[in-house]
């Protein structure tokens, strides 16, 4: 096997899904395993986490498809967008569909009254990320349509927040009281009391778009319909943080890996990350000063030094932009990365240390954050994850 590899600790996985539940039972836990499980490896994931989920979130049907072809038998929720023309996969592969339009909704009643076959939807609404679904404002017709639509299984009705991560705000702008009329009081409360960069969130406050979708369902209530058993709104800023955002199931997706959505987020759940991004010394040498290292010279030794290099690049997802400024665990002591990180290898400064050919190397893991990394890349620890290219193989331990 190659050298560089990921190790994935399942049983932590396992770990922070019943630290999850815990905390948020008795609300369902969505697992959320989009994007090749944020880089882990949905292959070795699925298999064995699917058994302890309520429900499984993808981004993509063939994220779904993917799946079932593996065998998961496990609820799946295709979360993101839908073209009709993607429907008939819905109906083959027993996914769930996110109606996130009115058309979309007629078009798969349409088919599952013509294929016989009753398909579980959730209703989305946007309270607040303009992305997909249907606006708090124009949800009444959503959902009279949905009450009408006897061939699909309305099974939920969720929401997705635009910034659960941010604390800060949360704790200002959660009215003891909520407003009557909430926006207006919304704005003009906060107009009163809060920075400017706190107003410019304001518009789309967790606190807001939890009233708008407490909103939309009491539209049922002025139905005098039931509402879809399974109403859900967390990722993980809203689990860790809005207790009131939980309803009847929950959607973390970055802290079941382990990883926090925001640095100074209440950690109010205990999770740790699973992932260790290992390698090994493929060369050792000293280099002499006036000798630059690496694609355009960029750094030069000022005494001799060792130089290591390891088997590793861009299009593993080690990202170009951290030259120089990344480190690495080799032996138990962090060293700097020096030199253009190139697409296949990069270097090392390991100075007076006697370090070998095949020595091992930690990435990330062993006292190495992805937000150690998240900072070198200028990204956040979730592209860190998701980036990680399949060249890379998955080890599941
Ligand atoms: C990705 C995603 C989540 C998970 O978000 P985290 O911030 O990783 O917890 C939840 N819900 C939806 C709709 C998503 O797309």
């Amino acid at each position: 096997m190659r050298p560089t590899y990921l190790e994935v600790n399942l049983s932590q996985l396992k770990q922070n899904l019943e630290n999850i539940r815990a905390k948020v039972a008795p609300a369902k836990v969505l697992v959320v395993l989009k994007a090749n499980a944020y880089g882990h490896g949905v292959d070795g994931v699925a298999p064995f986490i699917a058994p302890f989920a309520d429900y499984i979130g993808v981004a993509i049907v063939e994220e779904g498809i993917h799946l079932r072809k593996m065998g998961i038998a496990t609820p799946i929720l295709v979360m993101g967008g839908t073209l009709p023309g993607q429907l008939p996969d819905f109906f083959e592969y027993d996914l769930t569909l996110a109606a996130s339009s009115l058309d979309l909704l007629a078009a798969a009643e349409q088919l599952a009254e013509s294929t016989r076959k009753r398909l579980k939807t959730h209703l989305k609404i946007d309270t607040g990320m303009e992305r997909i679904g249907v606006r708090e404002y124009e949800a009444q017709a959503l959902i009279e349509k949905s009450l009408a639509c006897s061939h699909l299984e309305i099974e939920g009705i969720f929401t997705h927040f635009a910034n659960s991560e941010i604390m800060s705000l949360r704790g200002a702008i959660a009215p003891k009281q909520p407003p009557v009329n909430l926006e207006i009081a919304h704005l003009h409360w906060r107009a009163a009391q809060v920075s400017a960069e706190e107003r410019r969130l304001a518009t789309t406050s967790s606190a807001l778009q939890l009233e708008r979708f407490q909103e939309v369902l009491s539209i049922y209530e002025k139905l005098g319909a039931p509402h879809p058993p399974i109403r859900h709104t967390a990722n993980s800023g809203a689990t860790l943080s809005l207790p009131q955002s939980y309803y009847d199931m929950v959607r973390p997706g970055v802290m079941f890996y382990g990883v926090y959505p925001a640095r100074d987020i209440k950690r109010t759940i205990d999770v740790n990350p699973a992932l260790t991004w290992k390698s090994k010394v493929v060369y050792s040498k000293i280099t002499q000063p006036g000798r630059g290292v690496s694609y355009g010279s960029l750094w030069q030794a000022e005494a001799p030094t060792r130089i290591v290099t390891i088997p590793c690049g861009y299009a593993d997802g080690y990202f170009r932009r951290i030259t120089n400024q990344a480190q690495v665990v080799i032996n138990g002591k962090k060293y700097p990365q020096v030199g253009r990180v190139c697409m296949d290898q990069f270097m090392v400064n390991v100075g007076d240390d006697d370090v070998k050919v095949g020595d091992d190397v930690t990435l990330l893991g062993d006292g190495i954050t992805a937000e150690d990394f998240a900072d070198w890349a200028g990204t956040n620890e979730y592209e860190v994850m998701t980036n990680i290219s399949a060249r890379v193989p998955r080890v599941f331990v």
